[in-house]
């Protein structure tokens, strides 16, 4: 197979890395190299930067009105809605996620762009009612500046979508850095950007390692803001980074989101509800129901009926419609699941399901596990697994369901099954989560927040929120009086 080569977009050209570096990406349904991309460092990310910088204060982008922005937005969407199957299929290659999954994907996410195109020109100040005679004051949402968003291999398109549809409709400049796993549809992507009409220089991105390409990024005395998706252990990295030049911070780390089934919940959707939560994506995803929580009285049945179901997911070939699960991105990824399994089950876990790699296939695939957890102490209740593991317990009544559900340092997302509607309620206020789902689960929508606190991380992406997120307001006052300026010695 030829191999595929990649450039990086730098200021509205396709470049190597400056030193000339590459590296190789790998398919995880095959375990064979695919793709060759430019391995940027210090240099390249200082010079993307400095694009990005000299667009942000430039007239082409500068000199745009919001509404304009918007319209770009909005025709980056169409863009996005034309090519929405080759955007999935290159990163269902790249990373393993199944087609139906990016498919489904990419079919949404023009809603990223649509609703911030809207949102451009609605970005208001105020003026304040000030308690002072004679002064006029008024505030404005100005934009930040340069922001480097830093992107992970598990959904690469949405999670570049989320930041920079905001970013761009409040007048940001970006820098990308996707994972070194999965940079190709980001790729792809950008030359979509340059489509639409955006100045050079708005969009860049430069593809390398997290250590190298990655860490210069956030350092980097110009970025003003840094959008962040990934683990806590890379985060601390970033948050330090960040501390340099005082640049604005989002995180959006994992979660070991507890999927909450009530006696009187219906069987059907909280088993299916359970398979979306932890075996869909393969369980690479940030808000996975790792944490399955059952009460006594539904819970032989919940087990038996959700261990039919997973006896019937399909694992295959990521490219092929009818696999319903498929491989691990990386090959380092599927080692920590089977090495999280295997401590499990020292420490005492019962495999109810799964636990190896199935039979007969060459890629980096693994199992839907199901294991029964009788103490929360084990590592595998505590500790995100980023794979299709599931730690199932069982509870007796509310309080034991909500001490479990709150007794993680994660707090990202949350699902509970009952017909019960003040439980449901009372669940959703007490549970410590930045996301709540009532009787359904890993539902997104541009309009609605995502975050965690805690382990989980801070800032929101998605809804009104995250667009001024991107925003810094300025306070304008203006001394209206006639009269000279008097005692300088004393506050106004
Ligand atoms: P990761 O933390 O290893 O890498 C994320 C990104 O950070 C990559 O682009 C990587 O190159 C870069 N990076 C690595 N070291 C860096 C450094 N020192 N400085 C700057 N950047 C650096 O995460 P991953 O393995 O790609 O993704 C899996 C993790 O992401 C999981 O923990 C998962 O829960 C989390 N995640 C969270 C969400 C969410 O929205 N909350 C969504 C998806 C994934």
């Amino acid at each position: 197979m030829t191999l595929r080569k990649f450039q990086m977009l730098v200021n509205g050209a396709w470049i190597d890395a400056a030193s000339g570096k590459t590296y190789e990406s790998i398919n995880p349904a095959t375990g064979r190299v695919w793709s060759v991309l430019p391995d940027a460092d210090e240099a390249d990310a200082d010079h993307a930067v400095r694009a990005a910088d000299a667009a942000f204060r430039g007239p082409a982008w500068r000199g745009l009105t919001a509404t304009t922005r918007g319209k770009l937005l909005r025709r980056l969407g169409d863009l996005i809605a034309e090519h929405a199957s080759e955007l999935a299929e290159l990163e269902t290659q790249d990373n393993g996620k199944l087609i139906r999954e990016t498919r489904g994907q990419l079919a949404y996410l023009p809603e990223f762009f649509h609703y911030s195109a809207g949102l451009a020109d609605k970005l208001e100040g105020s003026t304040l009612p000030i308690d002072k005679a004679d002064m006029f004051a008024f505030t404005v949402p100005e934009p930040l500046g340069v922001v480097a968003a830093i992107i992970p291999w598990n959904s690469p398109l949405y999670l570049t979508a989320i930041k920079l549809a905001p970013a761009l409709a409040a007048g940001n400049t970006l820098v990308i850095k996707p994972s070194e796993h999965a940079s190709a549809s980001i790729l792809r992507f950008a030359a979509l950007v340059a489509e639409a009409g955006f100045p050079a220089g708005v969009v860049n991105v430069v593809t390398g390692l997290g250590p190298s390409a990655g860490a210069a990024l956030t350092k980097h005395p110009l970025v003003r803001r840094i959008a962040f998706t990934g683990g806590p252990s890379t985060a601390r990295h970033v948050i330090k980074a960040s501390a340099e030049n005082f640049a604005k911070l989002s995180l959006e780390l994992g979660g070991k989101s507890a999927n909450i089934v009530f006696d009187d919940a219906d069987l059907e959707s909280a088993v299916n509800g359970a398979v979306a939560g932890i075996y869909a994506a393969s369980g690479q995803s940030c808000v996975a129901g790792s944490r399955l929580l059952v009460q006594d009285g539904i819970y032989e049945r919940f087990v038996a009926a959700l261990t039919a179901r997973m006896a019937r997911i399909r694992i295959g070939d990521p490219l092929d419609p009818n696999s319903d699960m498929g491989p691990m991105a990386t090959e380092q990824q599927l080692g920590i699941v089977e090495s999280m399994v295997g401590r499990a089950r020292e420490e005492g876990a019962d495999v109810l399901a799964g636990g190896q790699r199935p039979a007969g296939h060459e890629g980096w695939y693994y199992e839907p596990t199901l294991l029964a957890c009788t103490s929360e102490k084990l590592d595998v209740v505590q500790n995100e697994v980023f794979g299709p593991v599931a730690a199932i317990m069982r509870f007796n009544d509310d309080a034991e369901a909500l001490a479990l559900a709150n007794g993680t340092e994660y707090a990202l997302a949350a699902g509970i099954w009952t017909r019960d509607i003040g439980r449901a309620h009372r669940f959703a206020r007490d549970i410590h989560a930045g996301i709540v789902w009532v009787n359904t689960y890993r539902a997104v929508s541009a309009m609605a927040p995502i975050g965690g606190f805690g382990a989980s991380g801070y800032g929101r992406e998605g809804g009104i929120h995250a667009v001024l997120d991107y925003t810094e307001l300025k306070t304008v006052w203006v001394n209206l009086s006639e009269q000279p300026m008097g005692d300088p010695f004393v506050m106004r």
